[in-house]
C-alpha cells in the first residue's frame, strides 16, 4: 500500500526540490510507494493532510513559518529536513552574524532547532539519490543513516591534492561525506554544506585555517551553510 507524501518549502531557493526531481525516471519509481498529496511546485490540487511523510525544505523565517512548520510536524508521521537550509539555516542565516541594530530581524533558526525531525537529507543542493534512499527506507520501516566518515575519505578516494596541504582553505576535515566530494573533484575548496561529522575536531580546524586566514574569515567561513560550530 502506497505511504501518503507531501513536499513543503519555507525560506529557500527551492533548488532542492529541483535536485529531487533530477531524475524523472527515479522520481517516477518512487511514485509506486507514495502517493504524492502535496507538492506546491509540481501540481496544482494538493490536500491538507494528514501524511505519511513529510518532506520540508528551508528554513523558517519569521513567526507565520515558524506556525507553519509546527503545523506541518502535527500532520506528519515522519518529517525529513532537506538541504543546508533546512538543516543548518542555510546561506540565509548569515544575517544571524550581522549586529542586531544593524538589522532588526530575529536570527534564522534551521528546522531541528524548531520542531523534531526524524531524517535529514543534507546538501545544497541535496543529493536526489540520498533522498529517494531515506524515502525507500522509510518507506519499507528502516533506518535511513548518513555517513559518519568526513569528505576527505572520498576526495582521498578520488585522487585530488590535498588543498589544505598546500595552505589553501578547505572544510573537507569536519564535514560529512555522501556527495563524493563533488567541489574538490571540481577544484574547489570543500566549505562544509552537508554539515559536520559526528565529533569533528573544530579546535585543530580553527588552527589550521588560522594559519592561512584571519580569525574573522575563518568564523565567516564556518557559519557560510549555518553555525558548524553548533551542530
Ligand atoms: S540547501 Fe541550497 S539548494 Fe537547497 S534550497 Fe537551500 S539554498 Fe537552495
Ligand atoms: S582537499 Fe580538502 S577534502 Fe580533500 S583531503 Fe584535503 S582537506 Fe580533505
Ligand atoms: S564538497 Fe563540501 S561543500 Fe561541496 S558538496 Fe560536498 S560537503 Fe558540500
Amino acid at each position: 500500500m502506497k505511504k501518503s507524501l507531501a513536499v513543503f518549502s519555507l525560506t529557500s531557493c527551492e533548488g532542492c526540490q529541483f535536485e529531487m526531481l533530477n531524475s524523472y525516471e527515479g522520481f517516477n519509481q518512487l511514485l509506486e510507494f507514495y502517493d504524492l498529496q502535496n507538492f506546491r511546485l509540481g501540481q496544482e490540487i494538493n490536500l491538507q493532510g494528514q501524511f505519511d511523510v513529510s518532506i520540508v525544505e528551508g528554513c523558517p523565517d519569521g513567526e507565520k513559518q515558524i506556525k507553519l512548520l509546527k503545523n506541518i510536524r502535527a500532520k506528519s508521521k515522519i518529517i525529513i529536513a532537506i538541504g543546508a537550509c533546512a538543516h543548518l539555516g542555510g546561506i540565509q542565516s548569515e544575517r544571524n552574524q550581522i549586529k542586531k541594530v544593524l538589522i532588526d530581524k530575529e536570527n534564522i533558526k534551521p528546522v531541528p532547532d524548531v520542531i523534531k525531525v526524524d531524517y535529514i537529507v543534507p546538501g545544497c543542493p541535496i543529493n536526489h539519490k540520498e533522498l529517494y534512499k531515506c524515502l525507500l527506507d522509510v518507506y519499507w520501516g528502516k533506518v535511513f543513516t548518513l555517513p559518519d566518515l568526513a569528505v576527505c575519505f572520498e576526495c582521498r578516494q578520488n585522487q585530488n591534492e590535498c588543498i589544505l596541504r598546500e595552505g589553501k582553505i578547505c572544510l573537507g576535515p569536519i564535514t560529512r561525506m555522501g556527495c563524493n566530494s563533488v567541489c574538490r573533484n571540481g577544484g574547489e575548496a570543500c566549505l562544509g554544506c552537508r554539515g559536520t561529522i559526528p565529533a569533528p575536531n573544530m579546535l585543530k580546524m580553527k588552527e589550521i585555517l588560522s594559519d592561512i586566514i584571519s580569525e574573522k574569515e575563518v568564523k565567516n567561513l564556518l557559519t557560510i551553510y549555518g553555525d558548524l560550530e553548533k551542530k
